[in-house]
């Protein structure tokens, strides 16, 4: 049999180090320059962009160096900067550069982190971060376990999941599930994901500020009761996606306890507060929680993709998740040499946790903290803002850094129809003008606008101008 040439993937030395440092230079610029980026947002069709990259598979390739010229031009820079000062829509990513640095490293050396004798090192330093967190949110270090994921919705998954093997074992048609009517809805997803049924989710309505009712939550576990259902998890959020509002959780946790039921706290957005004095006092409580979903792609400045869940007891992980191919059997490590397809669901991971690792280590949790509270004193200081002027409403507070707020001045008497039109018409026009990116949301029925401000970067010059320019866009749709 005549073997075929061999097909090889090599670039020379010279070309490897040529190329990377091309592409540390585009990322590098795109750092120096996002702050002052006009636009900051990119708003294409699927016509356009189809135009533009729909292709066949090539056969024969092409010069990398017209590659990558082409993927930065046409795909990199035409993406909405997350991380710009002016990006307040959802919640941004405004990353931080070691965080890039430990991607490419993990990246370049391929490091597989998914058993213990794969990297060891690599387990260690995810067992190290892992505990820094841990310590943070008050849960026991040495009991304590958790795993680190691709985002906030995959730790819920894994949270829930490991919930109902904990509380319910195999037969789970009973069970119950609480969340309030602001709770992520990734928590759906996973709940539906697990297959549960409709029927066995209590959605649980949320008082004035947002936070679930407790009442309403004790009724509606107490009825589950009567009817021989099976309460087994409370989802708790810390920081709602939408208001940023921290459900009562020193309450919650009492319940949970009394009822015995899995207290599961999301705390994707809001966790990193807790670096702050503030935030500690609202998240009194979190050390309770059976499991904890934390987003460090969010507000501990890392970039995609880590979220990360935390468990009080880390053998609920390995009882949920450890099944033994017989090709896994040989690499059964020590009992602290930690597996972490035992943890989980994903058998090869990327090693996620060294970049939350190195930017800790950089930078100390000092810096950390310091952002975050600047983060939240800004929004407070937009919130002051927007009350001495007589154009707008505050809706829902400065909380955890996200503010709600509409057009609605008190000179006018504006039908709600005007108003939702108004404030509506203000976010199309921004995105339109992609001098930021701001949307609405709907809070008790009404179309406000929405900040999420969690970048460091951002001043309150930025949100100055930026009301400014509400302020022109409703009059022109007044
Ligand atoms: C963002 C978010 C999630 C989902 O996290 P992803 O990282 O986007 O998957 C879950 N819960 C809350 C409260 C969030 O803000």
């Amino acid at each position: 049999m005549v073997v075929d040439k061999k097909a090889d993937f090599v670039l020379t030395e010279e070309d490897m180090r040529t190329l990377g440092y091309a592409a540390v230079d585009a990322v590098v610029d795109h750092f120096v320059h996002q702050d002052g980026a006009k636009p900051v947002g990119q708003m294409q069709t699927r016509q356009e962009v189809s135009e533009k990259l729909d292709d066949a598979i090539p056969e024969n390739g092409k010069p990398i160096n017209d590659v990558m010229q082409f993927v930065i031009e046409e795909v990199l820079k035409k993406s909405n900067i997350v991380s710009h000062p002016r990006s307040f829509a959802f919640v941004p990513g405004p990353a931080n550069y070691v965080s890039v640095l430990a991607d490419h490293l993990a990246t370049g050396f391929n490091i597989f982190s998914g058993g213990w004798i794969a990297s060891p090192s690599a387990a260690m330093i995810e067992i190290t971060t892992m505990n820094w967190l841990l310590k943070l949110f008050g849960l026991p270090v040495k009991s304590g376990g958790g795993i680190f994921t691709s985002g906030g919705s995959m730790a819920n998954l894994t949270a829930l999941a490991t919930a109902r093997n904990v509380k319910c074992g195999d037969d789970f048609s009973k069970a119950t599930i609480y969340l309030s009517d602001q709770a992520h809805s990734s928590n759906v997803k996973a709940i539906r994901v697990l297959g549960f049924k409709k029927e066995q989710i209590r959605i649980i309505p949320t008082d004035m500020a947002f936070k679930m009712a407790i009442n309403k939550l004790q009724n509606a576990i107490a009825k589950d009761r009567l009817e021989g259902m099976q309460p087994f998890c409370i989802i708790a959020s810390a920081g709602t996606t939408n208001t940023g509002t921290v459900d009562p959780i020193e309450e919650l946790a009492t319940i949970a306890r009394k009822e015995d039921i899995w207290l599961h706290i999301d705390a994707a957005y809001g966790g990193a507060a807790i670096l702050t004095l503030a935030g500690k006092k609202v998240m009194k409580g979190i050390d309770k929680a059976d499991s904890i979903t934390v987003d460090p792609h969010k507000w501990f400045y890392q970039t995609y993709e880590i979220g990360c869940l935390l468990v009080r007891n880390h053998k609920w992980l390995s009882g949920t998740f450890t099944e033994k191919p017989e090709y896994l059997r040989d690499i059964e490590g020590n009992k602290s040499e930690i597996n972490f397809y035992d943890h989980g669901i994903e058998l090869t991971r990327r090693f996620r946790a060294l970049k939350l690792y190195m930017s800790l280590k950089t930078y100390g949790l000092s810096t950390f903290r310091q952002a975050v509270q600047y983060n939240l004193s800004l929004a407070e200081e937009l919130e002051s803002y927007l009350r001495n002027s007589d154009k707008w409403e505050v809706v829902s507070p400065a909380t955890l850094a996200i503010i709600n707020f509409r057009y609605h001045p008190i000179k006018e008497a504006l039908s709600e129809d005007k108003l939702d039109s108004i404030n509506q018409s203000i976010a199309d026009r921004m995105m339109a003008s992609k001098e930021a990116l701001l949307v609405t949301t709907v809070l008790n029925g009404q179309i406000v606008l929405r900040m999420c401000l969690i970048n460091p970067r951002t001043t309150m010059q930025d949100l100055k101008e930026t009301i400014n320019l509400c302020e022109t866009y409703a009059r022109l749709s007044i």
